[in-house]
């Protein structure tokens, strides 16, 4: 699918090197509103991918940092190129479930993320939030989340060196990598 991606249009982007994630890209998102990787029921044991996560090497996960009571993971199903995710391991919907420890190291995660993401990739700016509730929006309102999605002027550039012919999958990891590289240690 990424691969019809490579034909775009170059002479548009007046400076910089053009590559193949010059624009928002979402048409792999399909496989998620069609109900890949989603969770059967409301609780841990129901294949709540959030939870078992954690579980993976982070290479397999994706996971670019792991704390005490949060971890932050690259979204599969991305709105920009290191759309990130900071999730406890707790399995919690809402927000105010959050005890004060895992509010604090949440909200440091999310530093950290916005932190690497600007080391790693120039970030401009960021669209950061919470969807509570499936009415609001949420995949997986089971299991709370807070997004992170990098944002560049125009959303004209994303880490150049990935390249224009990498398939997903290698994208993500090579993301994950340049992060977990990168990733603040306070
Ligand atoms: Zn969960």
């Amino acid at each position: 699918m990424l691969q019809s991606m490579t034909s775009e249009p170059e002479q548009q982007f007046g400076v910089g090197a053009p590559d193949a994630f010059q624009r928002l890209w979402t048409p792999h998102r399909m496989a998620y509103i069609q109900g890949e990787n989603k969770p059967t029921g409301p609780g841990a044991a129901d294949g709540c991918p959030f939870c078992s996560i954690p579980a993976k090497s982070d290479e397999d996960g994706l996971i670019v940092a792991r704390g005490e009571l949060v971890y932050a993971v690259l979204n599969l199903y991305p709105y920009n190129g290191g759309h990130l995710m900071v999730v406890p391991f707790r399995h919690v919907a809402d927000y105010t479930e959050l005890d004060e420890a895992e509010t604090a190291e949440l909200a440091a995660f999310t530093k950290r993320a916005m932190r690497a993401l600007r080391t790693a990739s120039g970030a401009h700016g960021f669209n950061i939030g919470m969807n509570q509730g499936s009415t609001a929006g949420a995949g997986i309102a089971a299991h709370l989340h807070q997004h992170l999605v990098p944002r560049w002027g125009g959303d004209t550039n994303f880490m150049p060196v990935v390249g224009h012919t990498k398939v997903l999958p290698q994208l993500l990891a090579d993301t994950r990598k340049m992060l977990a590289d990168v990733w603040p240690t306070v």
